[in-house]
């Protein structure tokens, strides 16, 4: 009997982010730099505490995803880096500075925990997570999603199979086949309506 992993769903800005219930916790994503405070007071709102928090992922490394990574480094939750997003961990710092935003603290690449694609299967097994992770570009190239094996995609911003028709973009095409290939049948993004794929 597979054991089915508990995921929460935090949003305290414009991302929708997730909290998978392992054995260990993982978090997917963050919001903006500045928003810890909210972070903090969502998590309370569901009795759950940042220290009980073992890693944290990033669907990519866009600003509205990434912001408190290097504030939740701070507090003793790893980073977890897959092969794929490696070059890109210093691509949204430009936008912080642009808008001196005072919150703003850039990863330490030092400290991260870089996990090879190939390797996900093992490193959620660690954590007590039946799944694995799929590089799926098309919104950016470092774009990663989790796949549960119970048929749960958690994308980011993927843009929604309705919509892949629109782009005309191969790559895209690529990713949604990789996910219906691993049987997936109910996709949760950062900023749309879960879809459910028959
Ligand atoms: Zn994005």
């Amino acid at each position: 009997m597979q054991q089915m992993t508990e995921v929460i769903r935090l949003k305290y800005g414009n991302t929708a982010c997730y909290l998978f219930q392992g054995t260990k916790k993982i978090l997917l994503d963050t919001d903006w730099a500045g928003t810890l405070p909210r972070f903090f007071h969502e998590l309370g709102q569901r009795r759950l505490t940042v220290q009980a928090i073992d890693y944290l992922l990033v669907t990519h490394y866009h600003p509205d995803h990434m912001g408190l990574a290097a504030d939740l480094m701070a507090l003793g939750i790893r980073l977890v880096v897959l092969d794929c997003q490696r070059a890109y961990l210093h691509h949204s710092d430009y936008v912080f500075e642009k808008e001196h935003n005072q919150f703003f603290r850039p990863i330490n690449d030092q400290a991260i925990k870089l996990v090879k694609l190939a390797n996900s299967r093992t490193f959620l097994h660690h954590c007590g997570i039946n799944g694995t992770i799929l590089s799926t570009p098309g919104h950016s190239a470092d774009s990663i999603s989790i796949v549960l094996d119970d048929g749960e995609a958690f994308v980011g911003d993927l843009y929604p199979l309705d919509q892949v028709a629109l782009y005309h973009k191969p790559i895209l095409t690529s990713s949604w086949r990789k996910l219906k290939v691993a049987n997936v049948h109910q996709v949760h993004f950062a900023h749309y309506a879960d879809e459910v794929i028959s």
